[in-house]
């Protein structure tokens, strides 16, 4: 079944938003049997909509889009379906009912023109959508379908996944596509490639190896008749895979490095500080986009001026031997903090950064150390990184991270 994606909005053609509902939906497409052939940006306009509508009816089997379900008279995505299948939208009376509901339950009256949302034409049928005031559109004409989601991605990701895409592994037979990702670290694209070499270059399922700012990654692509025929193909390569470079393995699809440690941690109840410099807090934000993270993480300090590390118990005496910027600098701040905070575990990175060929204190932009202190050893590593701001800090706390895990997965 071949497919394309629509992402509506003035904003999103301003720049002023990035689409990423497009490649959010474009992922999950494979896995239904669906090939993406088109994704498009288009604005808020009645007869560009018609436009695109009536052109992707005739090349594609299905449309997606988010954007433009909106009450407002901005909001142009149904007139724009209705005008290129030519129905007439008529009001649903049991649906504007649902909305007085809505905006009742919040104290409101319902403004005028959200009776927009209670349109339909005869070829759609309404998606419910429990988290806002629009209802998606499930078009259905001549064996063609127009899949119609509200923008914001917290009304959208249920919408599809607890409606669109069960409705449509109901109707598309068509051949799936399942992936696994296995992300490695610490070895380099050519071992991997000697260690893998049996799995490479067979077909289906299909071997890739991609290097990516946290590791390198493994994927595995298997095509089937249904999912869980791929499944079968995928799992004796996966196996196949971990025996020979499990060590390596810190997570799976998509797994991020704060995840994989949190979960570590969390397994066996133990508790994490952290201490850092150059990556500006990177590593607190990080640690704690995790849910539950206040369960294993006590909390992290950025001292940027010695002073700071000095009042969190870094001996002066380190940082005045070795430098701010040293493997022992970033083990006293990772000893430091942990003890400080009583903590199992704790993690020291200090670093240069700045452009390409600057010198800080004589050291080379892109430099950088980071130590995880545990109860019984200390893992040291120093990382030479391409020295843009977000890459250092990034790939630093990344880093830390997968070691981190590494060393409370060994226990
Ligand atoms: P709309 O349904 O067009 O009124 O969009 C409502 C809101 O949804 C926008 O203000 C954005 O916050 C969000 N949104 C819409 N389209 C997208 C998109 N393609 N990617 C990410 N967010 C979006
Ligand atoms: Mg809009």
């Amino acid at each position: 079944m071949k497919g394309e994606i629509f992402s509506i909005g003035h904003e999103l053609l301003m720049g002023e938003l990035s689409d990423t509902n497009g490649s959010w939906i474009a992922a999950k497409l494979p896995a239904l049997g669906i090939q993406l052939q088109f994704m498009s940006i288009i604005g808020d306009n009645l007869d560009d909509l018609a436009g695109a509508f009536a052109r992707g009816l005739k090349r594609s089997d299905i449309i997606f889009t988010t954007g433009g379900l909106g009450p407002t008279q901005d909001d142009l995505t149904r007139e724009g379906v209705a005008k290129a299948v030519g129905e007439t939208p008529v009001v649903q009376e049991e649906v504007v009912k649902d909305l007085e509901r809505y905006f009742q339950g919040r104290g409101m009256t319902m403004p005028a023109t959200n009776i927009k949302q209670a349109y339909l034409i005869p070829s759609a049928r309404f998606i419910p959508n429990p988290n806002g005031t629009a209802p998606g559109w499930w078009t259905q004409r001549n064996g063609k379908i127009i899949i119609n989601m509200p923008g914001p991605p917290g009304e959208m990701h249920p919408m599809f996944e607890n409606e669109v895409a069960p409705r449509l592994r109901e109707i598309i037979k068509d051949e799936v596509t399942l992936t696994r990702n296995i992300k490695t670290i610490g070895l380099s694209e050519g071992a991997i490639d000697e260690m893998l070499t049996e799995f490479f270059n067979r077909g289906n399922p299909y071997l890739g190896i991609y290097a990516k700012q946290d590791g390198i990654h493994l994927r595995i692509i298997a095509r089937a008749g249904d999912a869980a025929t791929a499944q079968g193909l995928i799992q004796p390569m996966e196996e196949g895979i971990v025996s020979r470079v499990g060590p390596y393995v810190w997570g799976y699809d998509d797994e991020t490095p704060e995840q994989a440690a949190g979960q570590a941690l969390k397994a066996r109840g133990l508790t994490l500080a952290t201490m850092e410099s150059v990556s500006g807090g990177y590593l607190v934000n990080s640690i704690t986009d995790v849910p539950d993270s206040a369960s294993y993480y006590k909390g992290g300090v950025v001292a940027l001026d010695d002073q700071l590390k000095i009042a969190n118990g870094v001996p002066a005496e380190i940082i005045k031997k070795h430098g701010s910027v040293s493997q022992e600098t970033a083990t006293a701040m990772a000893q430091a903090i942990r003890r400080s905070l009583g903590a199992d575990f704790g993690i020291g990175i200090v670093g240069v950064s700045g452009s390409r060929g600057e010198m800080v204190q004589g050291r080379p932009a892109g430099l950088g150390y980071l130590s995880v202190a545990g109860p019984d050893r200390v893992k040291e590593m120093e990382l030479r990184i391409p020295p843009r701001r977000v890459v250092v800090k990034r790939r630093l706390a990344n880093t830390a991270l997968i070691e981190l895990r590494r060393m409370v997965s060994a226990l």
